[in-house]
This record gives structure tokens, C-alpha cells and sequence, in this order.
């Protein structure tokens, strides 16, 4: 955790007052979202579980304290992908946006590329590469986790 949170670059996002502050969304608009502060943890997972729940090969998320995070328009739809985890999503057009786990009820996980700018918090490691498509490089400038490291978004397979 310190370590990558010690790490994480980037643009600086705008600020207002003290407060560094971005905003995201899903594909359709219907949700909008905004985060304050910098993440925790910026991460990519290969699990197979973020996975089929996306669609892609694999996911990056954000992990931020649950009141840094504000829905501030549209309605997210939840699904509970397996005990104790939930994941929520766009209920019009799918997009997922969060993951929270009864395991860290203090934190929600949102989808790095839901926000306007993606780029603001680059990834610091790659986690659960037991699961990763063959065809599908990793970056060896990242920490690379064979599994969840302690806060990442587990597999909840
Ligand atoms: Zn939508
Ligand atoms: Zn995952």
C-alpha cells in the first residue's frame, strides 16, 4: 500500500481549494461520479472475474475511501458477483463503475477508465497474473502480483 501509493504519478487533476477533485461517467451519461483526493491504490487486474465482468481482458481501478467517492447523477445497478462483493454498474448502458467487498468496507474500487481522464492516476501494479490471458502483455515497469496484494480487487471467483 505505501508503496504504491508513493508511487502513483501523474497530472496534477484540477483543483478546487485544497481539494483535488475529478469526475467520471459511463458511456451513455446517465452516471456521472466524482472522486476526491488521490487514490489509494491504482491497479490493473487480470482476474478472470473482472474479466467476464467487463468484457476485457483485464481491469484498472482506483481505490479511493468510500466518502471520497459521490454518485452525483443516474443510477447505478448492483450485482453481487460472489459473497460479500458487490459490483455495480450503469443500469442503462452497463458501464461497470465500482467494486466494494464486505472484506474493506472503508474503501470502493472504481474503474480507472469510467473517469474523464484516464490518465490521471497511472497504474503502479498489475495484479492476479495467475489469471492472464496468454496474449495479453504486462508492463514490467509495474509491480507484478501473481495475486490480489492485500487492497487489490480481489478475484471473487
Ligand atoms: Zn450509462
Ligand atoms: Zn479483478
Amino acid at each position: 500500500m505505501e508503496a504504491g501509493r508513493a508511487s502513483l504519478r501523474g497530472r496534477s487533476p484540477r483543483r478546487r481549494g485544497a481539494e483535488v477533485k475529478a469526475e467520471g461517467g459511463c458511456l451513455c451519461g446517465a452516471v456521472r461520479f466524482a472522486v476526491e483526493g488521490r487514490p489509494l491504490l491504482s491497479i490493473i487486474c487480470h482476474c478472470r472475474t473482472c474479466r467476464r465482468a467487463s468484457g476485457a481482458p483485464s481491469v484498472a481501478w482506483l481505490t479511493f475511501e468510500c466518502d471520497k467517492f459521490r454518485l452525483l447523477a443516474g443510477r447505478l445497478r448492483e450485482f453481487p458477483s460472489s459473497s460479500g462483493v458487490i459490483r455495480s454498474f450503469c443500469e442503462v448502458c452497463g458501464t461497470p463503475v465500482t467494486y466494494s467487498s464486505e472484506q474493506f468496507r472503508d474503501i470502493v474500487d472504481v474503474t480507472t477508465a469510467s473517469l474523464d481522464d484516464p490518465s490521471l492516476y497511472p497504474p503502479t501494479l498489475e495484479a492476479w497474473l495467475e489469471h492472464r490471458l496468454g496474449w495479453e502483455a504486462t508492463n514490467s515497469a509495474l509491480a507484478q502480483h501473481p495475486r490480489a496484494g492485500a487492497e487489490a480487487p480481489g478475484d471473487d471467483a
